[in-house]
């Protein structure tokens, strides 16, 4: 078969892939994407957007335990799983046809099937062979693959967000965020969650404040935590599984579950690419990559989202690096990703959401800060929607004013967050995000009051 040839040939339709694809496509490059599976990627059909509508199931059940404190009375709530299940697949379902059309309208031809190296400059998938001017490594993430005895009993968050029949227990092994925002719905419809965590504590990245008021959440509803923990091995038993696991003493101790769920983390997804065959130089699954995404071994070959090995695994900076690529390509390399006002939130619900530094890293780097932390729950808008934690920590550059990081639990602050990373990209200062006129009452309007003098 003839060598097909395009400017840029992209490995992964997902966020990533599909971010790079503008800058490519408006410089009137020709461009192939080349997809094994769903066109989308994990997020909108294996991830974020699926997750949620189990997580607003949550938080319909967690309103519903308030509601005796607006005086409402409510009965014992059943949970139908399986119809859950149906109606997240049916909100999801039409998103890779309407991406097809979105590509075709782009005018990107779409490529089904596996890719990988066959040359620096040549991919295969299936019978044809591509060659291109530039070749993207989009290809993201896969649960890290755990070194336990018995690993194979354990499911995927793909899995949980398919089985219909929701189980009686369930075991985390890892206390990440995919185990947690799943434990939470899972505790609160009635299911009895243990959360496994080889480390000192949940979450390592997140503001440890924070993590220790979502950790408290989290065992209110139910959710029993062991951390420090080394997990043994995982072997049937009776239909159920056993996790054997030890804590510092040695002795081994066992928990038993329905389901054993890899919450260990994701790794980049390049294990099948044949990145020798590319002149990718890579070690340990991990691409080596430039300040502008770019392989060091071969300047034809770009990286972008899950697949970047340093870089937070989150749906909008996959987008971000794409465009990033996708302009480096047509400009030559001149752009790097800044991931510093980069939101995010782990979706329990309350949820935990923070942008920029920690306060542990605000203090490594020996910047002098203003720390501003608020315990709210008794704060008016707070006991209005009867929150349950209600929490914020801003970190404020002493000399410049400047927003260095903002952490909350509660208190919508997975929507408050986007104000500080915005005040934080275009340099707002603390005083200018204090002085706004917010809408009252909202939980924007309490800023004000957050960022009170330290
Ligand atoms: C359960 C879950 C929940 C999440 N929730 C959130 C959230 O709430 N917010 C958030 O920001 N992020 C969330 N994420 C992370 C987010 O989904 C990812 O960061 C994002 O999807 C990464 O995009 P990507 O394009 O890099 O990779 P992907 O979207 O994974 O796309 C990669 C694509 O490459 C394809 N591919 C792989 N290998 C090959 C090959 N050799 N040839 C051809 N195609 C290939 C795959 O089939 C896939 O479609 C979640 C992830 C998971 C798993």
């Amino acid at each position: 078969m003839d060598t097909e040839r395009f400017d840029v040939v992209i490995l992964g339709g997902g966020n990533a892939g599909i971010g790079v694809t503008g800058p490519a496509r408006r410089a009137g490059l020709s461009v192939a994407m080349v997809e094994a599976d769903l066109l989308g990627g994990t997020c909108p059909n294996r991830g974020c957007t699926p997750k949620k509508v189990l997580v607003a199931a949550g938080h319909a059940l967690h309103e519903i335990e308030r509601a005796s404190i607006h005086h409402i009375a409510v009965g014992i709530p059943r949970l139908d799983w399986a119809a859950l299940i149906d109606r997240e697949k049916d909100m999801i379902k039409d998103i890779p046809a309407n991406l097809a059309r979105s590509m075709a309208r782009r005018n990107v031809e779409v490529i089904h099937g596996h890719a990988a190296f066959t040359g620096p400059d040549t991919i295969r998938v299936g019978d044809r062979k591509l060659q291109a001017g530039h070749i993207v490594i989009a290809t993201g993430s896969k649960p890290r693959p755990l070194p336990i005895p018995g690993a194979d009993h354990m499911i995927t968050s793909d899995d949980m967000l398919s089985e219909r029949e929701l189980p009686g227990r369930v075991i985390f092994v890892g206390g990440g965020v995919i185990s947690l925002e799943f434990g939470h719905v899972f505790a609160r419809a009635g299911v009895r969650v243990t959360v496994l965590e080889a480390l000192p504590r949940l979450l390592p990245a997140m503001d440890a404040d924070a993590v220790a008021r979502i950790q408290a959440e989290s065992e209110r509803i139910g959710i029993r935590i062991e951390t420090g923990v080394s997990v043994r091995r995982i072997e049937p038993t009776n239909g159920r599984f056993r996790v054997v696991f030890t804590h510092d003493s040695g002795a081994e101790l066992a928990t038993e579950a329905d389901r054993i769920v890899n919450g260990a983390g994701r790794v980049a997804n390049v294990d099948t690419l044949d990145l020798t065959a590319g002149n990718v130089e890579h070690a340990n699954g991990r691409v080596s990559v430039d300040r502008h995404l770019r392989s060091t071994s071969n300047h034809k070959v770009y990286v972008c989202g899950d697949a970047v090995p340093v870089a937070p695994q989150l749906s909008p900076i996959a987008t971000y690096e794409g465009d990033i690529v996708g302009r480096n390509i047509v400009e030559g390399p001149r752009y790097s990703p800044d991931y510093g006002s980069m939101a995010t939130s782990v979706y329990t619900v309350p949820a935990l959401a923070a942008v920029g530094l920690t306060e542990a890293a605000a203090n490594e780097q020996g910047i002098a800060v203003s720390v501003h932390v608020n315990d709210m729950h008794d704060w008016f808008s707070a006991r209005t929607y009867a929150e349950t934690v209600a929490w914020s920590k801003i970190i404020v550059d002493r000399g410049s004013d400047r927003i260095l990081g903002a952490h909350f639990v509660g208190h919508a602050g997975q929507e408050l967050v986007n104000i500080f990373g915005l005040a934080m990209r275009f340099g707002i200062t603390a005083s200018q995000i204090r002085d706004n006129i917010y809408a009252y009452p909202t939980f924007s309007s309490d800023i004000k009051h957050m960022l009170g003098h330290a």
